[in-house]
């Protein structure tokens, strides 16, 4: 495989761009190779600049569940286009695209529209907190929610203090507001909410954990987190950023019959444009400026193109209803694929899967938090990636992420996946 292209330009890039890269796990740095630099995508395919065609189960990290370049997307991105890039004033189709969320999401009774998933969960936070008069966040050790300070976080030294910055520049002042618990850890959970019984504004949590690898939320996690945020009077925020639209139109709250009071949404919502939601109860959402005291802006918010894209990816799952249990099927066909490699080889593979997210870890398992994810082999998981590349299947350089599939994957290259995960040197 040629790469020369991909290769001068990471070289050129790194002169101007951090790293080369404008969000860090694209750099390849955790499988050791140089990033592909990409010229097009169609459909399940996505092409680099030295013409290497693979399909592809990044899906630009989870918005692409329709496939690259969408006829009926691409269309309707363009007439709007035509009218207009930004105007700084409502527009109607701010107001379907509301409307489509909430039909799908009865429990966002209102909503409101920002720029990226990371300001979609600050706001959420900011809204929770002003609500509530309360100043703690529960988080989970290993779901990502972003990066905005609060949230760049690790679990303290000793369980049960709160947390410490995870990152540089995020000053420990910033992070003491916030608590971290571990996923599918009920103890872990009740005892933060026994020391601080009246601190804590919200429980945030990914409802299927998507950026540790695929972590499922194990049989009555969700509706314990219901109940204990009932109990003390804080609110459920459920990140959907991935599983939204990901899991069914409604979501996790759907799939697992959870209604939580504020939920966070990106990626699927913008159809591929930089757009996400934050949502939840009407009361809750009337603490929003100009309506209530929390203040929350944004110059591009509800931009008339990335609404646009957004509203005909939705019209089209909407239609559609059929998509989710075939996208279903062919993960866990690619889910039995690694099963079957692990018996074939012998290697440690433990695969998690729901609906059309998986992840294979290298690891004997079980995997149902951060320690066990972690326990992974990744340089196992960087030689795995190589072989994959070079069969022409483009996986996550990373063994933390999700394997998204689309519903423009065909039968055809799913079993054309299966043979290269099955292909092992
Ligand atoms: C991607 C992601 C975010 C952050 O969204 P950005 O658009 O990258 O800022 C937040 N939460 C979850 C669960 C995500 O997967």
């Amino acid at each position: 495989m040629n790469t020369s292209k991909s290769e001068a330009l990471f070289e050129k890039s790194r002169k101007r761009i951090p790293g080369g890269v404008n969000s860090p796990v694209r750099a390849f740095g955790s499988v050791g190779r140089s990033p592909l630099f990409i010229d097009h995508a169609r459909g399940s395919h996505i092409t680099d600049v030295d013409g290497n065609t693979f399909i592809d189960y990044v899906c630009s990290w989870g918005p692409g569940i329709l496939g690259h370049a969408h006829p009926e997307v691409i269309e309707a991105v363009q007439a709007a286009c035509t009218k207009g890039l930004t105007y700084g004033a409502p527009t109607k189709k701010e107001l379907l695209l509301a409307e489509l969320i909430h039909e799908a999401m009865p429990s966002v009774e209102k909503v409101r529209l920002v720029s990226s998933g990371t300001e979609a969960v600050m706001s959420a936070i900011r809204v929770a907190r002003g609500y509530t008069g309360r100043d703690f966040i529960l988080k989970f050790k290993g779901n990502y929610h972003g990066h905005s300070d609060g949230l760049l976080v690790k679990a303290g030294s000793a369980a049960l203090t709160t947390a410490v910055p995870d990152s540089g520049g995020v000053p420990a002042s910033y992070t003491k507001n916030t608590l971290v618990a571990l996923y599918n850890d009920r103890d872990s959970v009740r005892e933060l909410m026994e020391r601080y019984p009246d601190q804590v504004a919200a429980v945030i949590v990914e409802p299927v954990a998507a950026n540790m690898g695929v972590v499922l939320p194990e049989e009555g996690f969700l509706p314990f987190l219901r109940e204990i945020t009932r109990q003390y009077g804080a609110l459920l925020i459920f990140d959907e950023v991935i599983t939204g639209f990901r899991l069914g139109m409604g979501g996790a709250q759907e799939y697992f019959g959870i209604k939580p009071d504020m939920t966070t949404l990106g990626k699927i919502v913008g159809g591929g444009m930089p757009m996400a939601a934050y949502g939840g109860r009407a009361e809750i959402m009337d603490m929003v400026s100009p309506v209530g005291p929390v203040y929350q802006a944004g110059t591009l918010s509800g931009n008339p193109i990335a609404t646009t894209a957004g509203i005909a990816t939705l019209e089209i799952l909407k239609r559609h209803p059929e998509y989710y249990g075939e996208i279903e099927r062919k993960a866990k066909r690619l889910a039995e694929a690694f099963r079957e490699r692990g018996r074939k080889t012998g290697e440690a593979i433990w695969v998690n899967q729901v609906g059309s997210l998986l992840c294979a870890f290298f690891t004997a398992g079980p995997v149902q938090d951060y320690d066990s994810a972690t326990a992974s082999d990744t340089k196992a998981y960087a030689e795995y990636f190589g072989r994959m590349l070079e069969q022409g299947v483009y996986v996550a350089p990373s063994q933390f992420e999700a394997m998204f599939v689309s519903a423009a994957h065909t039968d055809e290259e799913i079993e054309k996946t299966c043979k290269a995960i099955l292909e092992k040197v």
